[in-house]
Protein backbone atom coordinates (compact mmCIF):
# COMPACT_ATOMS: atom_id res chain seq x y z
CA UNK A 1 0.00 0.00 0.00
CA UNK A 2 1.16 3.39 -1.02
CA UNK A 3 2.57 5.60 2.17
CA UNK A 4 -0.44 8.62 2.16
CA UNK A 5 2.64 11.04 3.03
CA UNK A 6 3.66 10.90 -0.43
CA UNK A 7 1.20 12.06 -2.11
CA UNK A 8 0.77 15.98 -0.97
CA UNK A 9 3.07 18.85 -0.21
CA UNK A 10 4.81 18.06 3.60
CA UNK A 11 3.49 20.45 6.24
CA UNK A 12 6.07 22.96 7.74
CA UNK A 13 8.40 21.70 10.56
CA UNK A 14 6.14 23.80 13.35
CA UNK A 15 3.24 22.37 12.04
CA UNK A 16 4.59 18.37 11.94
CA UNK A 17 5.99 18.76 15.44
CA UNK A 18 2.92 20.57 16.73
CA UNK A 19 3.88 23.62 17.80
CA UNK A 20 3.66 27.35 17.50
CA UNK A 21 6.50 28.90 15.62
CA UNK A 22 7.80 30.95 18.36
CA UNK A 23 8.23 27.81 20.26
CA UNK A 24 10.81 27.55 22.85
CA UNK A 25 13.82 24.77 22.34
CA UNK A 26 12.17 23.24 25.52
CA UNK A 27 8.59 23.31 23.74
CA UNK A 28 10.49 21.74 21.08
CA UNK A 29 11.62 18.92 22.66
CA UNK A 30 9.07 18.14 24.98
CA UNK A 31 6.74 17.71 21.82
CA UNK A 32 9.00 15.54 19.63
CA UNK A 33 9.12 13.13 23.60
CA UNK A 34 5.48 13.44 23.06
CA UNK A 35 5.22 12.45 19.18
CA UNK A 36 7.75 9.32 19.59
CA UNK A 37 6.13 8.02 21.84
CA UNK A 38 3.21 7.69 19.08
CA UNK A 39 5.14 7.81 16.22
CA UNK A 40 8.34 5.61 16.56
CA UNK A 41 8.07 1.97 14.65
CA UNK A 42 9.07 0.81 18.13
CA UNK A 43 5.85 1.41 19.44
CA UNK A 44 3.96 0.49 16.70
CA UNK A 45 5.06 -2.43 16.38
CA UNK A 46 7.07 -1.81 13.03
CA UNK A 47 4.46 -0.51 11.05
CA UNK A 48 5.38 1.46 7.93
CA UNK A 49 2.89 4.31 8.13
CA UNK A 50 3.86 5.14 11.71
CA UNK A 51 7.45 4.90 10.23
CA UNK A 52 7.44 7.12 7.55
CA UNK A 53 5.57 9.60 9.90
CA UNK A 54 8.03 9.58 12.23
CA UNK A 55 11.13 9.72 9.74
CA UNK A 56 8.87 13.71 9.09
CA UNK A 57 9.37 13.82 12.50
CA UNK A 58 12.67 13.41 13.23
CA UNK A 59 13.85 15.47 10.55
CA UNK A 60 12.09 18.16 11.45
CA UNK A 61 13.05 18.44 15.08
CA UNK A 62 16.77 17.51 13.70
CA UNK A 63 16.47 21.54 12.13
CA UNK A 64 15.00 23.08 14.68
CA UNK A 65 16.95 21.96 17.20
CA UNK A 66 19.62 23.34 15.82
CA UNK A 67 19.83 26.87 16.43
CA UNK A 68 21.82 27.99 13.32
CA UNK A 69 19.62 25.63 11.09
CA UNK A 70 16.61 26.64 12.96
CA UNK A 71 16.90 30.69 12.29
CA UNK A 72 17.81 29.94 8.72
CA UNK A 73 14.73 27.38 8.20
CA UNK A 74 12.80 30.62 9.92
CA UNK A 75 13.70 32.89 6.96
CA UNK A 76 12.57 30.26 3.86
CA UNK A 77 9.24 29.58 5.91
CA UNK A 78 8.63 33.41 6.53
CA UNK A 79 9.20 33.98 2.45
CA UNK A 80 7.34 31.24 1.37
CA UNK A 81 4.20 31.49 3.49
CA UNK A 82 4.35 34.97 5.16
CA UNK A 83 1.28 34.58 6.85
CA UNK A 84 2.40 31.25 8.78
CA UNK A 85 3.58 33.28 11.65
CA UNK A 86 -0.09 34.89 12.39
CA UNK A 87 -2.91 33.04 12.56
CA UNK A 88 -2.08 29.70 13.96
CA UNK A 89 -4.76 30.11 17.62
CA UNK A 90 -4.61 26.13 17.78
CA UNK A 91 -0.83 25.88 17.82
CA UNK A 92 -0.08 26.02 21.90
CA UNK A 93 -2.20 23.18 22.20
CA UNK A 94 -1.83 20.88 18.72
CA UNK A 95 -0.48 17.51 20.60
CA UNK A 96 -4.14 17.58 22.76
CA UNK A 97 -5.32 15.64 20.37
CA UNK A 98 -3.24 12.90 20.74
CA UNK A 99 -4.68 11.78 24.54
CA UNK A 100 -8.37 11.94 22.91
CA UNK A 101 -8.17 9.56 20.03
CA UNK A 102 -10.65 7.42 20.65
CA UNK A 103 -13.08 9.75 21.43
CA UNK A 104 -12.38 11.74 17.98
CA UNK A 105 -12.46 8.30 16.05
CA UNK A 106 -16.29 8.06 17.37
CA UNK A 107 -16.71 11.51 16.39
CA UNK A 108 -15.77 10.57 13.09
CA UNK A 109 -18.27 8.53 11.03
CA UNK A 110 -17.25 10.55 7.90
CA UNK A 111 -14.82 7.66 7.71
CA UNK A 112 -16.57 5.08 8.10
CA UNK A 113 -18.80 3.52 5.58
CA UNK A 114 -22.35 5.06 5.40
CA UNK A 115 -25.65 2.98 3.46
CA UNK A 116 -24.26 4.32 0.36
CA UNK A 117 -25.66 3.40 -2.96
CA UNK A 118 -23.31 0.87 -4.90
CA UNK A 119 -22.50 2.95 -8.34
CA UNK A 120 -23.16 1.39 -11.42
CA UNK A 121 -20.83 -0.82 -13.53
CA UNK A 122 -20.13 -0.37 -17.12
CA UNK A 123 -18.56 -3.67 -18.60
CA UNK A 124 -17.70 -4.66 -21.94
CA UNK A 125 -18.92 -7.96 -22.69
CA UNK A 126 -18.19 -9.78 -26.07
CA UNK A 127 -20.50 -12.07 -27.40
CA UNK A 128 -20.49 -14.67 -29.62
CA UNK A 129 -22.58 -14.15 -32.71
CA UNK A 130 -24.89 -16.89 -32.29
CA UNK A 131 -26.00 -16.13 -28.75
CA UNK A 132 -26.27 -11.93 -30.16
CA UNK A 133 -28.95 -13.37 -33.21
CA UNK A 134 -30.68 -15.20 -31.34
CA UNK A 135 -30.93 -13.86 -27.72
CA UNK A 136 -31.09 -16.46 -24.70
CA UNK A 137 -28.65 -15.62 -21.44
CA UNK A 138 -25.16 -15.13 -20.92
CA UNK A 139 -23.06 -14.77 -17.70
CA UNK A 140 -21.56 -11.43 -17.44
CA UNK A 141 -18.76 -10.96 -14.25
CA UNK A 142 -18.76 -7.51 -12.42
CA UNK A 143 -15.65 -6.28 -10.47
CA UNK A 144 -16.24 -3.88 -7.97
CA UNK A 145 -14.60 -2.67 -4.72
CA UNK A 146 -16.80 -3.72 -1.63
CA UNK A 147 -16.98 -3.22 2.13
CA UNK A 148 -14.38 -5.29 3.98
CA UNK A 149 -16.01 -7.23 6.40
CA UNK A 150 -13.10 -7.86 8.43
CA UNK A 151 -13.30 -4.13 9.84
CA UNK A 152 -16.70 -2.99 8.26
CA UNK A 153 -15.24 -0.75 5.86
CA UNK A 154 -13.13 1.29 9.27
CA UNK A 155 -9.77 0.65 7.55
CA UNK A 156 -8.66 -1.06 10.76
CA UNK A 157 -9.73 -3.26 13.98
CA UNK A 158 -7.75 -1.02 16.58
CA UNK A 159 -8.90 2.24 16.34
CA UNK A 160 -7.40 3.23 19.71
CA UNK A 161 -4.22 2.60 17.94
CA UNK A 162 -4.73 5.25 14.99
CA UNK A 163 -4.17 8.82 16.25
CA UNK A 164 -6.09 11.97 15.19
CA UNK A 165 -3.49 14.25 12.90
CA UNK A 166 -1.77 16.76 15.38
CA UNK A 167 -1.03 18.66 12.59
CA UNK A 168 -4.23 19.32 10.96
CA UNK A 169 -6.10 18.87 14.49
CA UNK A 170 -8.65 16.30 13.08
CA UNK A 171 -9.75 18.69 10.37
CA UNK A 172 -7.98 16.81 7.21
CA UNK A 173 -7.11 20.71 5.76
CA UNK A 174 -4.37 23.21 6.47
CA UNK A 175 -4.90 26.85 5.78
CA UNK A 176 -1.79 27.92 3.04
CA UNK A 177 -0.62 30.95 1.20
CA UNK A 178 -1.53 34.34 1.33
CA UNK A 179 -5.30 33.37 0.25
CA UNK A 180 -5.46 31.01 3.84
CA UNK A 181 -6.94 28.42 1.15
CA UNK A 182 -7.71 25.14 2.60
CA UNK A 183 -5.05 22.03 1.30
CA UNK A 184 -5.59 18.96 1.75
CA UNK A 185 -3.31 18.09 5.16
CA UNK A 186 -0.11 16.12 3.66
CA UNK A 187 0.70 14.35 7.02
CA UNK A 188 -2.39 12.28 7.23
CA UNK A 189 -3.72 12.75 3.60
CA UNK A 190 -7.10 14.56 4.68
CA UNK A 191 -7.91 11.68 6.24
CA UNK A 192 -7.69 13.49 9.33
CA UNK A 193 -6.57 10.44 11.49
CA UNK A 194 -3.42 8.12 10.70
CA UNK A 195 -4.22 4.86 10.58
CA UNK A 196 -1.24 3.42 12.08
CA UNK A 197 -2.84 -0.22 12.63
CA UNK A 198 -4.34 -0.87 9.10
CA UNK A 199 -7.14 -4.03 9.07
CA UNK A 200 -5.22 -6.87 7.61
CA UNK A 201 -8.15 -7.91 5.30
CA UNK A 202 -8.06 -4.78 3.63
CA UNK A 203 -5.11 -3.05 4.39
CA UNK A 204 -6.65 0.12 5.65
CA UNK A 205 -8.44 0.95 2.36
CA UNK A 206 -11.74 -0.44 3.79
CA UNK A 207 -12.44 -1.88 0.52
CA UNK A 208 -11.61 -5.40 -1.00
CA UNK A 209 -12.24 -6.18 -4.52
CA UNK A 210 -14.51 -8.57 -5.28
CA UNK A 211 -16.67 -9.65 -8.12
CA UNK A 212 -20.19 -11.12 -8.94
CA UNK A 213 -21.82 -13.10 -12.11
CA UNK A 214 -24.63 -12.40 -13.64
CA UNK A 215 -26.98 -13.66 -16.03
CA UNK A 216 -28.10 -11.26 -18.61
CA UNK A 217 -31.00 -11.90 -20.67
CA UNK A 218 -29.71 -10.71 -24.55
CA UNK A 219 -32.51 -10.05 -26.95
CA UNK A 220 -32.97 -11.52 -30.35
CA UNK A 221 -30.66 -9.50 -33.34
CA UNK A 222 -28.72 -7.94 -30.85
CA UNK A 223 -26.89 -4.82 -31.90
CA UNK A 224 -23.33 -4.34 -31.52
CA UNK A 225 -22.62 -1.60 -28.76
CA UNK A 226 -26.31 -2.26 -27.35
CA UNK A 227 -26.56 -1.53 -23.61
CA UNK A 228 -28.16 -4.42 -21.25
CA UNK A 229 -28.81 -2.99 -18.36
CA UNK A 230 -29.28 -5.29 -14.66
CA UNK A 231 -31.07 -3.42 -11.95
CA UNK A 232 -28.97 -4.61 -8.41
CA UNK A 233 -26.33 -5.80 -10.99
CA UNK A 234 -23.84 -3.06 -10.16
CA UNK A 235 -21.41 -2.56 -6.62
CA UNK A 236 -23.12 -3.95 -3.83
CA UNK A 237 -22.09 -2.10 -0.37
CA UNK A 238 -22.95 -3.18 3.11
CA UNK A 239 -25.95 -1.66 4.22
CA UNK A 240 -26.34 0.45 0.76
CA UNK A 241 -28.91 -0.21 -2.30
CA UNK A 242 -26.47 -1.92 -4.86
CA UNK A 243 -26.24 0.26 -8.28
CA UNK A 244 -26.85 -1.17 -11.79
CA UNK A 245 -24.94 -3.48 -14.06
CA UNK A 246 -24.53 -1.91 -17.60
CA UNK A 247 -23.63 -4.71 -20.21
CA UNK A 248 -22.08 -3.09 -23.40
CA UNK A 249 -22.18 -5.73 -26.11
CA UNK A 250 -19.74 -6.34 -27.81
CA UNK A 251 -20.29 -9.12 -30.79
CA UNK A 252 -17.94 -11.48 -32.03
CA UNK A 253 -18.12 -11.70 -35.69
CA UNK A 254 -18.78 -15.63 -36.74
CA UNK A 255 -16.04 -16.67 -39.08
CA UNK A 256 -18.44 -17.46 -42.19
CA UNK A 257 -21.42 -16.42 -41.29
CA UNK A 258 -23.30 -13.03 -41.86
CA UNK A 259 -26.61 -11.43 -41.59
CA UNK A 260 -28.25 -10.46 -44.52
CA UNK A 261 -31.79 -9.02 -43.77
CA UNK A 262 -33.67 -11.95 -42.34
CA UNK A 263 -31.60 -14.47 -43.67
CA UNK A 264 -27.86 -15.54 -43.33
CA UNK A 265 -25.32 -15.84 -46.14
CA UNK A 266 -22.78 -18.31 -46.22
CA UNK A 267 -19.81 -18.89 -49.00
CA UNK A 268 -18.53 -22.10 -48.90
CA UNK A 269 -15.42 -23.06 -51.23
CA UNK A 270 -15.83 -26.11 -53.37
CA UNK A 271 -12.82 -28.48 -55.12
CA UNK A 272 -12.97 -28.25 -58.79
CA UNK A 273 -13.23 -32.30 -58.36
CA UNK A 274 -16.49 -31.16 -56.26
CA UNK A 275 -18.01 -29.44 -57.95
CA UNK A 276 -17.76 -31.41 -61.00
CA UNK A 277 -18.96 -35.13 -59.44
CA UNK A 278 -21.08 -33.48 -56.83
CA UNK A 279 -20.26 -33.54 -52.49
CA UNK A 280 -21.42 -33.54 -49.24
CA UNK A 281 -20.12 -30.70 -47.25
CA UNK A 282 -20.17 -29.45 -43.89
CA UNK A 283 -21.98 -25.47 -43.78
CA UNK A 284 -22.43 -23.62 -40.18
CA UNK A 285 -25.51 -22.70 -38.80
CA UNK A 286 -26.15 -20.53 -35.48
CA UNK A 287 -27.47 -24.39 -34.38
CA UNK A 288 -24.62 -27.11 -35.00
CA UNK A 289 -22.85 -28.50 -38.40
CA UNK A 290 -25.73 -29.24 -41.24
CA UNK A 291 -24.36 -31.27 -43.80
CA UNK A 292 -25.33 -30.04 -47.73
CA UNK A 293 -25.54 -32.68 -50.50
CA UNK A 294 -24.11 -30.46 -53.76
CA UNK A 295 -25.32 -32.27 -56.95
CA UNK A 296 -22.85 -33.24 -59.68
CA UNK A 297 -22.54 -30.35 -62.24
CA UNK A 298 -22.86 -27.76 -59.67
CA UNK A 299 -21.34 -24.41 -61.06
CA UNK A 300 -19.95 -21.64 -59.30
CA UNK A 301 -22.52 -18.73 -57.64
CA UNK A 302 -25.04 -21.11 -57.36
CA UNK A 303 -27.37 -20.61 -54.15
CA UNK A 304 -28.74 -23.35 -51.73
CA UNK A 305 -30.87 -22.43 -49.26
CA UNK A 306 -31.62 -23.93 -45.97
CA UNK A 307 -35.41 -22.60 -44.49
CA UNK A 308 -35.46 -21.84 -40.81
CA UNK A 309 -32.05 -21.27 -40.07
CA UNK A 310 -31.49 -17.93 -40.80
CA UNK A 311 -32.15 -14.93 -38.27
CA UNK A 312 -35.74 -14.89 -36.02
CA UNK A 313 -38.00 -12.38 -37.34
CA UNK A 314 -38.48 -9.67 -35.47
CA UNK A 315 -41.86 -9.31 -35.84
CA UNK A 316 -42.89 -13.03 -34.22
CA UNK A 317 -44.36 -12.54 -31.11
CA UNK A 318 -42.11 -14.00 -28.46
CA UNK A 319 -41.90 -18.22 -28.53
CA UNK A 320 -40.77 -20.73 -31.72
CA UNK A 321 -39.97 -17.46 -33.54
CA UNK A 322 -40.48 -17.68 -37.22
CA UNK A 323 -37.00 -17.76 -39.19
CA UNK A 324 -35.34 -16.99 -42.43
CA UNK A 325 -33.34 -18.96 -44.62
CA UNK A 326 -29.47 -19.47 -44.75
CA UNK A 327 -28.18 -19.09 -47.69
CA UNK A 328 -25.28 -20.93 -48.99
CA UNK A 329 -23.16 -19.64 -52.03
CA UNK A 330 -20.56 -22.04 -53.63
CA UNK A 331 -17.57 -20.69 -55.48
CA UNK A 332 -14.87 -22.88 -56.97
CA UNK A 333 -11.21 -23.19 -55.00
CA UNK A 334 -9.18 -23.06 -58.10
CA UNK A 335 -5.34 -23.03 -57.60
CA UNK A 336 -3.27 -21.05 -58.97
CA UNK A 337 0.47 -20.86 -59.39
CA UNK A 338 0.56 -24.01 -61.78
CA UNK A 339 3.78 -25.65 -62.72
CA UNK A 340 4.46 -25.66 -66.27
CA UNK A 341 3.79 -29.58 -66.26
CA UNK A 342 0.18 -28.97 -64.19
CA UNK A 343 -0.33 -25.84 -66.90
CA UNK A 344 -0.01 -27.74 -69.45
CA UNK A 345 -2.06 -30.47 -68.53
CA UNK A 346 -4.78 -28.33 -67.67
CA UNK A 347 -4.70 -26.92 -71.20
CA UNK A 348 -4.68 -30.38 -72.80
CA UNK A 349 -7.59 -31.54 -70.73
CA UNK A 350 -9.54 -27.72 -72.30
CA UNK A 351 -8.71 -28.94 -75.75
CA UNK A 352 -10.52 -32.65 -75.41
CA UNK A 353 -13.44 -30.87 -74.06
CA UNK A 354 -13.59 -28.37 -76.57
CA UNK A 355 -14.56 -25.27 -77.09
CA UNK A 356 -17.70 -25.78 -77.53
CA UNK A 357 -17.43 -27.10 -73.80
CA UNK A 358 -17.06 -23.35 -72.64
CA UNK A 359 -20.24 -21.70 -73.95
CA UNK A 360 -20.41 -18.97 -71.73
CA UNK A 361 -17.21 -17.57 -71.99
CA UNK A 362 -17.48 -17.99 -75.68
CA UNK A 363 -20.87 -15.93 -76.01
CA UNK A 364 -19.15 -13.53 -73.40
CA UNK A 365 -16.60 -12.57 -76.15
CA UNK A 366 -18.31 -13.10 -78.85
CA UNK A 367 -20.72 -10.17 -77.29
CA UNK A 368 -18.62 -7.86 -76.36
CA UNK A 369 -16.65 -8.04 -79.47
CA UNK A 370 -19.80 -7.26 -81.61
CA UNK A 371 -20.21 -3.99 -79.18
CA UNK A 372 -16.77 -2.67 -79.30
CA UNK A 373 -14.77 -4.03 -82.15
CA UNK A 374 -11.74 -2.40 -80.90
CA UNK A 375 -11.92 -4.02 -77.43
CA UNK A 376 -11.89 -7.61 -78.75
CA UNK A 377 -9.59 -10.16 -78.14
CA UNK A 378 -6.91 -10.94 -79.85
ZN1 LIG B 1 -3.80 15.92 9.02
ZN1 LIG C 1 -10.61 -4.17 6.44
Amino acid sequence: MPTPLQEMPVPDHYRLLGVAPRATEAQIKAAYRKLSRVYHPDVQGGSPIAEDCFKLIASAYAELSDAARRLNYDRMLMLRDPLRLVDDPRAERALDVLDTVVTRLRKRPAILPGTSQGRDLRVEHPLPFARAMLGGLTTVRAEFATTCTQCRGAGTNEPERNPVCHVCQGHGTLKTGLRRQDLKCGFCSGRGLLVLAPCKGCGGSGQVPTHQDVDVHVPVRCRDGAHLRVRGGGEALAGGKPGDLVVVVRIQPHAFLRADGDDLVCQVPLMWSESVAGARVPVPTLDGTQWLTVPPGTPPGREFRIGGHGLPISSNPAGMAKRGALRIQVFIDMPTELTPSQGAAILALEAQLGVQRFARAVAYRASVGAVDPSGSAP
